[in-house]
C-alpha cells in the first residue's frame, strides 16, 4: 500500500546539517498497526510527515498504491492528504474557535462534501470515538483525552485508508492513554495505522509491528514486508474550499474574539474616521465658503461709478506754523480724491470682453427716469419703481439727481438668462413667478415678508405703516411705460410739459407694458441687502427705455438748451448732462456692478480691470471700488490653502490606516500559524489558506469601514455644536452619503490589499513547520 524507497530529508541550519531521514526504505501493508519507536529527535515526526505528504522528501520516492509521487504537484499532495490520510497529533490541534462538530467536519468541508452527508459522517465518527453525549460542547469544555478523541474523529470522519498518529498519548495520563490506544487499535482493523511513540510498553502491547528508529535510520523491523510491484490503482479527488467556507471559518474565528475584533476594527477605523471627518468638514466648509463668498460678493459687487473716489493716503506732512502774511487756496481733501471715470464705449467694450467664467453677472445702472403709468380702480396714475418717499418724476427731474442705483428701485443683472440665475441663487419665489423677460419686474421682500412702504405707495397702493396686502393684489399689476414723444408735449419756445390726458396716454399703442411677475424673498439672512426691498427690474429694461428715448424731441431740445426744458431754470454743463441722462438721452451707465462668484475670481476681475489702466494718463484711468475687499479680507489664495491643508490631513490618515491594517493582519497570521498547519494537514490548498485570511480581512474591512463612517457621522453633531459656538456657523460638518459609501468600499479594498500580502505569506508557510510551532 505504501512504499518508501531510499527517502532522504536533510535540514540545513547555518553550517550544520541534520539528517532527519537518512536513506529510509520501508513498506507498509494495507491493514496493520505499525509503531515506530525511537528517541526524541531521531526523525520520527519527519518520517510521519513525509508519509502523510506534509513535508516533502528531498530524494528517494514514496510509492502510494503503485503510484510514484516523484512528479506530484502541490495540489496532488493536498488532495492526497485530504482523501487518503488522517492525522492525529500529540497536541490534539483542535481548532478552538470552531464547535466540535465543525472541527470534525472541516476536512470534508474542504473537499466539498454535501452538508447533510458531512454532518452525518461527523456524528458517526464522534459516536465511534465515544463523544456522542458531548457533541454540543465547545473544545474548551473538554478534557485532554476527549480533545484527542475529537482529533481522532476528525481524522477518521472521511474514512481515510491511512491514519498517522504522532505520539497520540504523549500528553495523556496512563489510564486515558490505554483508552486511546484501544480506540486506535480498533481503527487499525480497517486501515493502515502508523503510530510514532517513545513509549515501548504501549507499542509492545498494541502494535502488530514495531520499527525501531534512531538518527534517521531504521534499526530493526519486527515484521518486515515487501510490496509486490503492484499496478497503479491510485486515484485522487481534488479539494476546493469555497469563499463562503472561508468566510464562515474567519467569521467564527473573529466571533470567539469579539472584544479583540471590536478593538481591531476600531483601531483600523480611526483612519476612516479622520478621513470622513475631514471630508465632512471640508465639504461643509466649502459649501459655507461658497455661500459666504456668493453672498458677500452679491452684496458688495465690484463697483465702477461715474464719480469715484481715489484711495488717498491721509497726509503725513508735519504741520508747520506759517509766519507769512498770506493765505493759500487749496482743494479740500474730498474734492482732491474725486475722480470722474470715463465710462466710454471703449471701456464698455472692455468690460463686455470680461471672461464670463469670472463673472456671469454684470449690472449696468442708468440715471434715466421712466414715464410710468398704472391703473388703480379704473383710474390712471403716475407711478414709480422707487422706494423714496414722495418723489415724483418732476421733483426728481428738478433735483437732477444721479444715483448709483439708477432712478429708484433695484436693478439686477440681465446678462445671465435675464437675471434668472442671479435671482434664483439668492431669492425664492413666494408668489407668482421669476421674471421671464425684461418687461417683468418683481417685488423683493425680506424674510418677514416686509417691504418698503414707499415702494408700494409709488406704484399706486394706498397703504399705512404695518398694513398687510394680499399677494394677489400685487402680483400681475400692470404698468405702461410711455415714450418721451408721447409723454411730453411742447409748450413752445423750447419748453416742455407732460401731457395731462392720462387715459389717452395710458392707452397709447406705442407704450411698453410691464407687469409684476412675482414676489421674491431672500433665501438667508446673509443675503439680505443684495437688492433693497421694493420693486426690482432688469437692467435690460432701462436699456430699452434709453433706446426708445435717445433721439426723442425733448432730449434733443434739452441738449441744445442752456436751461431746464421743463422748468425753465438755467442749467450749467453738469446739470445739463444730468437732465439729458434723466430723459434717457445718454447711453453712458451711471455705474457698472460686477458680481464675481468667488473671491478667487474677484481677484482675477480686479487684475483685469487694473490692466485697462496700464499706461493711461491719470485722467483717463477708470477707478473701481472693491467693496467686498473692504468688508472682508478673505482671498482666493487663503481659501485654497485651507483646502490643501484639509486634503493633506486626509492623506496622512489614509496612509496611517493602511499601515494599521497590514500590521493587524500580519499579527493575525502569526497567531493562527497552528490553524494554517491543521488546515494544510486536512488537505487545504495554498489558495484556501489565502482565502481564509482574505475573508477575515474582508470582514474586518467592512466592519471598520462601517464603524468609521458611523462614528464620524456621530461626531459631526458635537463638532457642529462646537463650531456653532465658536464661529456662529451652523451645520458646517456634513457627511455626504456618497462619501460614506465610498469610504466603506475604500476601507474594505485597502484592508484586503493590506492583508493580502500577509495572507499570501501565511499560505506559503511550510505545513510541517506550522504544526511544530507552539
Ligand atoms: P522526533 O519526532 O523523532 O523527535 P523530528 O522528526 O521532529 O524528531 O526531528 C528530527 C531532527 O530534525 C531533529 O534533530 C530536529 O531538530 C530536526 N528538524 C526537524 N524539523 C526541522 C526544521 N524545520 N528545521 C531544522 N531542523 C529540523
Ligand atoms: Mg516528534
Amino acid at each position: 500500500m505504501l512504499e518508501l524507497k531510499h527517502i532522504k530529508k536533510y535540514y540545513y541550519v547555518g553550517d550544520s546539517v541534520t539528517k532527519a531521514l537518512d536513506d529510509v526504505s520501508v513498506s507498509f501493508r494495507e491493514q496493520e498497526f505499525v509503531a515506530i519507536l525511537g528517541p526524541s529527535g531521531s526523525g520520527k515526526t519527519t518520517l510521519l510527515n513525509g508519509v502523510g505528504g506534509l513535508d516533502i522528501y528531498d530524494s528517494g520516492d514514496l510509492v502510494i498504491d503503485g503510484k510514484s509521487t516523484k512528479d506530484f504537484s502541490e495540489s496532488d499532495w493536498d488532495a492526497y492528504r485530504n482523501n487518503s490520510v488522517g492525522f492525529i497529533f500529540q497536541s490534539y490541534n483542535v481548532i478552538g474557535h470552531l464547535s466540535i462538530l465543525d472541527n470534525v467536519e472541516l476536512g470534508m468541508t474542504l473537499s466539498g462534501v454535501p452538508n447533510e452527508e458531512k454532518t452525518q459522517k461527523a456524528r458517526e465518527a464522534l459516536e465511534r470515538v465515544g463523544l456522542g453525549p458531548h457533541i454540543n460542547k465547545k473544545p474548551n469544555q473538554l478534557s485532554g483525552g476527549q480533545l484527542q478523541r475529537v482529533a481522532i474523529a476528525r481524522a477518521i470522519a472521511n474514512n481515510p485508508s491511512i491514519l498517522l498518529c504522532d505520539e497520540p498519548t504523549g500528553a495523556l495520563d496512563t489510564e486515558t492513554s490505554e483508552q486511546i490506544m484501544k480506540l486506535i487499535k480498533e481503527l487499525s482493523k480497517e486501515r493502515l495505522v502508523v503510530m510514532v511513540t517513545h513509549n515501548p510498553t504501549l507499542a509492545n502491547e498494541y502494535a502488530d509491528r514495531i520499527i525501531n528508529f534512531a538518527d534517521g535510520k531504521i534499526l530493526n523491523d519486527s515484521n518486515p514486508y515487501t510490496e509486490d510491484e503492484s499496478k497503479d490503482n491510485f486515484e485522487l479527488k481534488k479539494t476546493k474550499m469555497t469563499f463562503w467556507t472561508a468566510l464562515k471559518l474567519s467569521f467564527t474565528n473573529l466571533k470567539t474574539k469579539k472584544a479583540r475584533t471590536a478593538l481591531t476594527a476600531f483601531a483600523s477605523s480611526i483612519g476612516i474616521i479622520s478621513i470622513a471627518i475631514v471630508l465632512a468638514l471640508s465639504s461643509g466648509f466649502q459649501k459655507q465658503i461658497d455661500k459666504t463668498q456668493g453672498n458677500t460678493l452679491a452684496q458688495f459687487p465690484v463697483t465702477i461709478s461715474q464719480v469715484a473716489s481715489k484711495q488717498t493716503a491721509p497726509s503725513t506732512d508735519k504741520v508747520k506754523k506759517s509766519n507769512s502774511k498770506q493765505v493759500t487756496a487749496k482743494l479740500s481733501q474730498q474734492e482732491k480724491s474725486t475722480h470722474t471715470n470715463k465710462l466710454n464705449k471703449n471701456y464698455l467694450n472692455y468690460i463686455k470682453k470680461l471672461d464670463p467664467e469670472l463673472s456671469k453677472d454684470v449690472t449696468y445702472t442708468y440715471s434715466t427716469g421712466m414715464n410710468l403709468l398704472t391703473k388703480i380702480n379704473g383710474k390712471v396714475k403716475t407711478a414709480q419703481f422707487s422706494n423714496t418717499s414722495g418723489s415724483s418724476p418732476t421733483s426728481t427731474m428738478t433735483s437732477a439727481m444721479s444715483s448709483s442705483t439708477g432712478i429708484g428701485g433695484s436693478v439686477y443683472p440681465s446678462t445671465s438668462n435675464d437675471g434668472k440665475n442671479f435671482l434664483k441663487k439668492h431669492y425664492k419665489v413666494i408668489s407668482g413667478s421669476m421674471p421671464q423677460n425684461a418687461n417683468d419686474v418683481v417685488l423683493i421682500v425680506d424674510r418677514n415678508n416686509d417691504t418698503n412702504i414707499n415702494a408700494l405707495k409709488n406704484i399706486g397702493m394706498k397703504v399705512k405703516d404695518g398694513q398687510k396686502l394680499d399677494f394677489n393684489k400685487i402680483v400681475g399689476q400692470e404698468f405702461k411705460i410711455v415714450n418721451n414723444n408721447d409723454y411730453y408735449r411742447q409748450l413752445g419756445a423750447g419748453m416742455y410739459a407732460p401731457n395731462t390726458d392720462m387715459d389717452s396716454l395710458y392707452n397709447n399703442s406705442n407704450n411698453t407694458t410691464v407687469k409684476i411677475s412675482g414676489i421674491l424673498r431672500v433665501k438667508s439672512k446673509s443675503s439680505e441687502n443684495i437688492l433693497s426691498s421694493g420693486i426690482a427690474y432688469s437692467d435690460k429694461l432701462t436699456q430699452n427705455i434709453i433706446a426708445n428715448n435717445k433721439n426723442s424731441d425733448i432730449v434733443k431740445a434739452q441738449k441744445n438748451s442752456d436751461s431746464n426744458v421743463l422748468t425753465g431754470a438755467s442749467a450749467d454743463d453738469t446739470t445739463k448732462e444730468s437732465l439729458v441722462s434723466y430723459l434717457g438721452g445718454s447711453t453712458t451707465p451711471a455705474s457698472i456692478l460686477i458680481y464675481p462668484n468667488t473671491f478667487k475670481n474677484k481677484d482675477k476681475v480686479l487684475k483685469y480691470l487694473d490692466k485697462y489702466n496700464k499706461g493711461k494718463k491719470a485722467s483717463d484711468k477708470v477707478i473701481y471700488t472693491d467693496l467686498a475687499g473692504q468688508v472682508s479680507n478673505l482671498t482666493g489664495g487663503l481659501m485654497d490653502a485651507i483646502t490643501y491643508v484639509l486634503v493633506a490631513f486626509a492623506g496622512i490618515s489614509l496612509v496611517t490606516s493602511m499601515i494599521m491594517i497590514a500590521i493587524i493582519t500580519y499579527t493575525s497570521v502569526l497567531e493562527r500559524t497552528k490553524e494554517i498547519g491543521i488546515l494544510k494537514a486536512l488537505g487545504a490548498r495554498k489558495k484556501d489558506i489565502t482565502r481564509v485570511f482574505d475573508a477575515e480581512t474582508t470582514i474586518l474591512g467592512v466592519t471598520s469601514g462601517l464603524l468609521g463612517v458611523i462614528i464620524a457621522w456621530l461626531a459631526t453633531f458635537p463638532i457642529n455644536i462646537i463650531l456653532k459656538n465658536m464661529t456662529d456657523l451652523s451645520n458646517v460638518s456634513q457627511l455626504n452619503p456618497v462619501h460614506a459609501i465610498i469610504l466603506v468600499i475604500v476601507s474594505t479594498v485597502l484592508t484586503v490589499i493590506g492583508g493580502h500580502i500577509p495572507a499570501r505569506m501565511a499560505a506559503k508557510k511550510d505545513a510541517a513547520t506550522a504544526l511544530r510551532s507552539e
